[in-house]
């Protein structure tokens, strides 16, 4: 299957699973996660419209942002970070959606170029307990929020959750409507909050329905990753 006919069929099933839910598919932005993807397969997708890419390894990312510099991307960072690489974030992306330390988002606030426009942030959160994926609990989301909120070169825009990995549909369900829940508690708080970052390729439906603004997609868009 081509590019265009993924991106056709996954632009329908976004349609269907709004409605379902009265939204309208414009409320829910799609980040196309490109990781291991080429710049040929990025230009394709760029080339039907698509402006928004995630990226998870810094190294393969800063590379592609260069060679791609001629089109008017937004680039989202979406893995993990390591302290000793922020300045690459804070110089080449538009978005950091897995914050989850305090002093990652000072590291970014601090070295954030003054001639760039402010890097928007998402607190990740962990929905379990599982372990590695990163993320701050559910206790710990605030007082970061708090925190980021006073941070100049930074603008707290959201929050962003990789789910656990198990097929049971009401147990995902649960987890996005709990995220949903604590997405409009931080609204109510903080007026540049619009943005909740949840759904892949194999839940994006049932995000969608329980109130994601944004979903991360690589397999569907792309085909499987080698
Ligand atoms: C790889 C990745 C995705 C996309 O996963 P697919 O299942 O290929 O859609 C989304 N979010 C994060 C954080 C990822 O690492």
């Amino acid at each position: 299957m081509d590019i265009e006919t993924r991106k056709e069929l996954l632009d329908q099933r976004v349609n269907n699973a709004a409605s379902r839910k009265g939204r309208r598919a414009s409320e829910i932005r799609l980040l196309a996660v490109s990781k291991t993807r080429s710049d040929t397969t990025i230009r394709s997708l760029a080339a039907l419209g698509q402006q928004a890419f995630g990226e998870n390894y810094l190294q393969e990312a800063v590379e592609k942002i260069k060679q791609l510099a001629d089109l008017e991307l937004e680039w989202h960072f979406i893995g993990q970070i390591q302290r000793n690489k922020t300045a690459a974030v804070a110089e080449n992306f538009d978005w950091v959606q897995s914050i989850d330390r305090l002093v990652i988002a000072e590291r970014l606030s601090a070295q954030r170029p003054e001639n760039m426009a402010e890097l928007n942030i998402c607190i990740q959160v962990r929905m379990s307990e599982e372990i590695g994926k990163g993320g701050v609990s559910k206790k710990e989301l605030f007082p970061l929020a708090r925190a980021i909120d006073t941070l100049p070169g930074v603008v707290l825009r959201g929050l962003m959750t990789i789910p656990e990995n198990t097929t049971d549909r009401d147990k995902q369900r649960m987890a996005f409507r709990e995220m949903h829940g604590l997405y409009q508690k931080l609204k109510a708080q903080y007026n540049t909050i619009d943005t909740l970052s949840m759904g892949m390729t194999g839940d994006f439906e049932l995000a969608i329905e329980e109130g994601s603004t944004m979903i991360r997609v690589g397999t569907a868009l792309f085909g499987p990753r080698a």
